[in-house]
């Protein structure tokens, strides 16, 4: 994840914070950098803009854990709660032998972007464990996960900060976090999590969700275009969660999804893949490799597929500026979290792709976390129409609220998408005033 520094004006954006390495800036440096981006439209709201670039709280936490073999193993591990202006922190938990402090932060500084850009009554938080899931056993990942939710268990809370899965973590993952955080209370709290078990709390349509959103702000960049989504040509990187079920919904629509890429093939069908037995075939087969309706393309050849809609919805800092230089899809919908670098989004913007942003496009899957803790909290469930209803109403809105900001300001989906979570947060923060 790290970068050497650019700049002196890398090393700067890090300056104020000791505990970060300078050498390695990226990818806080990017987040502030994005905040800078928005400087210009704040107002006297910018008496407030080093909030933004100032984490309210960083907890770093040793994990030590007996493993089988009778050695004892430490694991670093975090929680970041970026910003709790507007509520409780909210935000994912990473399992990945490569995470890192600074990842963990400009995680959470985007999550705090999310869920003001939905408006969300949440702030932002992230957390990790710099484990490879796969490298211990099953007993051994949850001793890590309960030692790690124990640690974290002084910040973490129904009120306070809501932890979710993320790269790495699942239902199950969210399953023990909530058990551990219930013993150590005395008392089930199931609202101290999201994404888990429907038996134990969890929603209904939350494992679509992300999906779904993809697929709603495709739609509405789309209609404002003038590119309907039957007919229409999709490719699609990542073909788990986010990527498989966004391909369904746009198979389901009428659109012509005419490649897809997981980490075992990359396929393309200009005639249309068939998403639903393709889905059933990597559910059986641990990936597309071997999927008979499609043929083998080179990657680099993929990203330059004629395409209305293109969809990175598997890891960050895919599109890079020599990919994007190539790219023919009319909409970039970004399904993964930073798919894009920044500099790639330059030129994209150059060659009048739309960019439907991230903290926009993914943001279906914490609305229906937030549904979750709703309904955790009220003890009462809804059904998943409810639910599918209520996500619809909540993206088509934030979508028409950052599309008019656009157009009004002349700026990118992201740089609006910026404006609005920005101002919220510290409109939230003015109004508050400083304690003490
Ligand atoms: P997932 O593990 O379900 O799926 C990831 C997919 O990416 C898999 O199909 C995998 O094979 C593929 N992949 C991995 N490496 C690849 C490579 N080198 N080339 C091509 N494909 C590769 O994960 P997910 O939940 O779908 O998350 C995908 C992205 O969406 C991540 O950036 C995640 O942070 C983001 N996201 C997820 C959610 C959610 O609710 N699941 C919400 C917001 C953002």
């Amino acid at each position: 994840m790290s970068a050497t520094p650019q700049t002196q004006q890398d090393l700067d954006r890090i300056a104020g914070l000791s505990y970060l390495n300078p050498a390695a800036p990226e990818p806080w440096a990017s987040f502030v950098e994005q905040i800078e981006r928005v400087r210009p439209y704040l107002g006297s709201l910018e008496r407030w803009i080093e909030t933004l670039k100032h984490p309210k709280r960083t907890l770093i936490v040793d994990v030590p854990i007996e493993r089988d073999d009778g050695t004892v193993a430490h694991y670093e591990g975090y929680r970041v709660q970026h910003n709790l202006s507007r509520g409780p922190g909210k935000g994912g938990v990473r399992f990945h032998p490569d995470v890192t402090l600074n990842e963990v932060m400009a995680l959470a500084g985007w999550m705090t972007i999310k869920n003001a850009a939905v408006g969300l009554p949440f702030g932002g938080a992230k957390g990790g464990i710099r484990v490879d899931p796969s490298s211990v056993s099953k007993g051994e990942l949850q001793r890590i996960t309960r030692r790690y939710t124990s640690e974290i268990g002084i910040i973490i809370g129904p009120d306070k900060d809501i932890p979710a899965p993320d790269v790495g973590t699942n239902a199950m993952t969210m399953a023990v976090m909530m058990d551990t955080f219930s013993m150590n209370r005395g008392g089930t709290a199931t609202g101290v999590v999201t994404g888990k078990p429907i038996a134990l709390g969890g929603s209904l349509g939350r494992q679509e969700a992300t999906g779904r959103g993809v697929f709603i702000t495709a739609r509405e960049a789309g209609r404002q275009m003038g590119v309907p989504i039957e007919g229409a040509r999709v490719v699609v990187q990542g073909f788990g969660n986010v990527g498989g079920i966004g391909a369904r919904l746009f198979h389901a629509a009428g659109a012509r999804v005419i490649a897809v890429a997981d980490h075992t093939a990359t396929l393309v069908n200009e005639a249309g893949i068939d998403i639903p037995a393709a889905m059933a075939h990597a559910a059986e087969n641990g990936g597309l490799k071997g999927f008979a309706g499609a043929s083998p393309i080179d990657i680099e050849d993929f990203w330059r597929l004629e395409c209305e809609f293109l969809v990175p919805a598997a890891l960050e800092g895919q599109l890079t500026v020599e990919r994007a230089a190539g790219v023919r899809a009319r909409i970039v919908v970004e399904g993964a979290n930073g798919p894009t670098t920044p500099a790639a989004d330059d030129v994209l913007r150059e060659r009048d792709t739309l960019v439907v942003p991230d903290v926009l496009a993914n943001a279906g899957g914490v609305t229906v976390s937030y549904f979750e803790w709703v309904q955790d909290f009220s003890s009462f469930f809804w059904t998943e129409d409810e639910i599918n209803e209520r996500l619809e109403r909540i993206m088509v809105g934030a979508f028409s609220a950052i599309w008019k900001l656009a157009q009004e300001k002349h700026v990118s989906l992201r740089t609006a998408a910026f404006i609005i979570a920005c101002q919220r947060v510290l409109e939230a923060r003015a109004e508050r005033g400083l304690y003490p």
